[in-house]
């Protein structure tokens, strides 16, 4: 069974908007059991539409679109899968008085130009839309199962939860199940992860286990295929032991979880304080740690110290380290921490110094080079890095930097 998804709009084919109902969609899908082997995205244009669903009825048999619903000229999916099946358009009366009800509960006459969203090519279902005005179509073309939903991620998310994922399943599409575990790992690249990680990454192993990185956070995606969703579950737990019995401290967390989410986390379980002294980063690290809800129980402020006035001044920063070492060294980094906590009154204080970039840097600490300091009740550790990258890369992942050597001193 092959399953295509159409994405209709000039504003995702010029780039103006990135498609995220695919991406969606393509998950949703999968984890019923239908693995998605097309994405097609084509412009509000009526002559490649009619082509794009010529091709996807044809090669595959079930066709998903998403777009082109709505009330405007540029609104063509209707006419498309009329055009493609040979039917004419007709009127559907239920769909007609939604659209009127719609309305009239907000109180606003129905534009002559909402008609058409009721209109639908003959022989073809309407799928409900309780959120938005333009129902679905389900019809079919050829042997070709087609299924046009509204572009609205929110109307789109209700009408296939609630309406399309239970009749696909209900159509018996039994192409088993397909489930991910996203495991989340900083501190090392990307080879240095897959040489330990060889016998599992490699083509065919089941489970699937695949590698990204996004921004210096490298990832373990573990893909199971099986036909319910126990076994499925059964391939992924001894992989995901191996993955983290060999990375070790290097997982930080799984899914969508972030740096800055396992911190307030753990000082939350170890009932631990922070504060922060940023130069490189200019608050980024503690912006992160209060996007994380209840981060102001541990959190107890910081920094921004960007001249080397304010380190003296505002850190106790010794003016002679300053000057003998530069600011962007290891005993500034050490005197930033070290001074954050002491003014601050917090278990843990921690710093970052670094050369941003594009200009700057030294013979010894190119563009690129950055400082973490962590002081604690034990002392200070200082770890330097060297990033590749932009401005904004080398800011952001620095700041990651200092948010895993927080978590790492408090897992202990
Ligand atoms: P339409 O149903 O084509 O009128 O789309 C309505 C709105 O939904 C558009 O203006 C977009 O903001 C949004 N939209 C349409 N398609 C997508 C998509 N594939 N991914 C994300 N948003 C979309
Ligand atoms: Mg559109």
């Amino acid at each position: 069974m092959k399953v295509e998804i159409i994405s209709i709009g000039t504003e995702l084919t010029s780039g103006q908007n990135l498609d995220t109902n695919c991406q969606w969609l393509s998950r949703r899908l999968a984890e019923i059991g239908l693995p998605v082997s097309f994405h097609t995205t084509v412009a509000d244009d009526l002559a490649d539409n009619i082509a794009c669903f010529k091709i996807a009825t044809a090669r595959a048999e079930l066709v998903i679109s998403t777009g082109g619903l709505g009330p405007t000229q540029d609104d063509l999916t209707r006419e498309v899968i009329a055009t493609v099946a040979g039917v004419d358009l007709v009127e559907h009366t239920p769909s007609l008085e939604h659209i009127k009800e719609m309305f009239a509960k907000r109180r606003r006459p129905m534009p002559e130009r909402n008609h058409v969203q009721a209109l639908l090519p003959a022989g073809a279902e309407a799928i409900f839309n309780v959120c938005g005005t333009a129902p679905g179509i389900w019809a079919k073309v050829g042997v070709a199962t087609v299924i046009a939903m509204p572009g609205v991620p929110s109307e789109m998310y209700r009408m296939f939860a609630e309406q399309v994922q239970p009749r696909l399943l209900a159509m018996g599409l039994d192409g088993g199940v397909f489930i991910q575990r996203k495991i989340n790992t900083f501190g090392t690249g990307e080879s240095m992860v897959e040489a330990k990680l060889l016998d599992l990454t490699r083509r065919g192993n089941v489970p699937e286990v695949g590698i990204t990185v996004s921004d210096a956070v490298i990832s373990l995606r573990i893909l199971a295929h099986a036909t319910n969703l126990e076994a499925a579950q059964a391939q992924i737990g001894p992989v995901e032991m191996i993955i983290r019995e060999r990375l070790a401290e290097l997982v930080f967390g799984v899914e969508e979880e972030e740096l800055q989410d396992v911190v307030v986390r753990l000082m939350h379980e170890k009932q631990q304080t922070l504060a922060t002294a940023e130069s490189i980063t200019g608050g980024l690290v503690a912006h992160r740690i209060c996007q994380v809800p209840g981060a102001s129980d541990y959190f107890h402020g910081g920094v921004v110290s960007y001249t080397n006035e304010v380190k003296a001044r505002e850190l106790g920063v010794p003016r002679e380290l300053l000057e003998r070492f530069g600011a962007v060294s290891e005993p500034v980094a050490r005197a930033m921490a070290e001074g954050i906590r002491a003014k601050f009154g917090t278990d843990l204080g921690v710093s970052t110094t670094g050369f941003a970039g594009p200009s700057g840097g030294t013979e010894e600490n190119p563009v690129g080079t950055a400082y973490v300091g962590l002081a604690h009740s034990g002392g200070c550790e200082v770890t330097r890095w060297g990033w590749l990258g932009t401005r904004l890369e080398i800011m952001s992942r620095t700041a990651k930097l200092a948010l895993n050597m927080v978590r790492l001193k408090l897992q202990g």
